[in-house]
């Protein structure tokens, strides 16, 4: 396209070739209004769009930045990958040391199977857990998003929470009606669903710590009482660690909430993506052998991919992995926690209702009286705060230059690159945004 078309007209063209100029709909500013930013390139903090201006950058594509946008270290591997050749379609020596990293890292995990995103790891998990017990029902929790499979969309999180979906047109009643949904945080509506159904239930799914409702951590024992719930009717607990995994910390959120060597629950399926990927389209699943071994080709739940554990993607996620030690995440940690005070003391000062909560280095904004006064703890409590407050403190934002995702439903991200630097322009930002916020 020529050079000196403006954002508005690159939009306009995009619009014309791809359904909403996007290629996936949460990269829309449908509802805060206003042209998404089209991007050149990204390094670090930062990102830098088509007419050459700079941003901080709070989405990190997403999640998968850990490290910023572009390591060196990162980018090197995927390069000296690619002069090896782009994809074999045969196994690689890559992928049997990246599944080792996995599993050096999460302990409960025995077998790993590479899968390109994190919709396919999910999909495969819930194939799997039907295949392993023989029940054709499953419990997803309302707000959790687990990518766009048929069965995981009701009620999701992310951008159909953003557009105000209930699910997706498509998908068939009898795809559907096999997922009970549930509200999240909510030991006896789970705990009535199995008194009801219980024996056709094959799996509960759920995100390790909530973030696509923005974050909403697991009320202390809820996770547990999945954990015990399954367990007593003999269905598989899946933990959505696509998000949260390899970026929470070290062991994801199921290391920063337990510890490896008295846990005080363990999930029988693990999903991965993102962070695992470094910014290549890689994710998984892993598991005990037991329930590993059912997938093709030793037993009989299929699962294929062209591209799975692609030596491009695999290469990004060693690096990844190798890069990502205690004082990535020391660092990831201590920016996270500047900003979290900063935003509160932002919208205080500007006398806007809120709450901002955490997960670790995870975190997301409410706004609200009823939000600030109890905290979120469902997706109908987020659904109920003062949604049209975000609309203008994105845009302040923006303008200030600093990416955040654009919609209240998500949460925000850093990386190990957001230095003192990147993080000042960010505090810089927040008191006008908090005044936009206010108005
Ligand atoms: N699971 C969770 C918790 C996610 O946050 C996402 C994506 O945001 C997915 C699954 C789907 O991953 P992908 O977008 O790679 O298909």
């Amino acid at each position: 396209m020529p050079g000196h078309l403006s954002m508005e007209e690159v939009f306009a063209r995009a619009c014309e070739l791809i359904p909403g100029g996007v290629s996936s709909p949460v990269r829309a500013f449908g509802s805060v209004g206003g042209t998404p930013v089209f991007l050149a390139s990204a390094k670090g903090p930062h990102v830098v769009d088509i007419t050459g201006r700079e941003y901080v950058d709070l989405v990190c594509s997403w999640g998968p930045a850990l490290l910023g946008h572009a390591h060196p270290e990162v980018v090197q591997a995927v390069q000296d990958a690619a002069t090896r050749g782009l994809s074999f379609g045969a196994p690689t020596t890559a992928e049997v040391e990246l599944a080792a990293a996995v599993k050096a890292r999460i302990p409960f995990v025995e077998k790993v199977r590479f899968v390109s995103t994190g919709t396919e790891a999910t999909m495969t998990a819930i194939r799997l857990a039907r295949g392993a017990t023989g029940r054709p029902r499953i419990v997803k929790f309302a707000g959790c998003y687990h990518g766009h499979s048929d069965s995981l969309l009701a009620a999701a999180g992310s951008g159909v929470a953003t557009a105000g979906l209930p699910g997706s047109s498509g998908v068939t009643d009898g795809a559907a009606s096999d997922t009970i949904v549930l509200p999240y945080n909510d030991p006896d509506a789970l705990r009535a669903a199995f008194a009801a159904d219980g024996e056709r239930i094959a799996c509960v799914i759920t995100e390790a710590c909530p973030a696509n409702m923005g974050l909403v951590p697991p009320a202390s024992g809820f996770n547990e009482t999945i954990r015990e719930v399954t367990r007593e009717h003999g269905a598989l607990m899946i933990f959505d660690e696509v998000l949260t995994g390899f970026r929470v910390g070290p062991a994801g959120y199921w290391g920063h909430d337990n510890s490896p060597d008295a846990p005080r629950y363990v999930p029988d399926i693990v999903t991965f993506g993102k962070v695992l990927g470094g910014g290549m389209p890689l994710a998984a699943l892993a598991a005990r052998a037991e329930i590993m071994d059912l997938l093709a080709p030793l037993g009989p739940v299929y699962q294929a991919g062209t591209l799975s554990g692609n030596p491009l993607a695999t290469a990004a996620g060693i690096a990844t992995l190798r890069l990502a030690d205690a004082s990535v995440y020391a660092r990831v940690d201590e920016a996270s926690e500047v900003l979290q005070t900063a935003i509160g003391e932002a919208l205080t000062g500007a006398s806007v209702p809120h709450v901002v909560q955490r997960a670790g280095n995870l975190f997301s904004v409410f706004f609200g009286e009823d939000a600030a006064a109890r905290g979120v703890r469902n997706y109908a409590e987020a659904q109920a705060q003062d949604v049209f407050r975000f609309a203008p403190f994105f845009h302040a934002m923006l303008d200030a230059g600093v990416t955040l995702p654009p919609s209240v439903f998500e949460a925000w991200f850093l990386s190990s690159a957001h230095d003192d630097a990147a993080l000042s322009r960010i505090l810089d930002a927040l008191p006008a945004a908090a005044r936009a916020a206010a108005s």
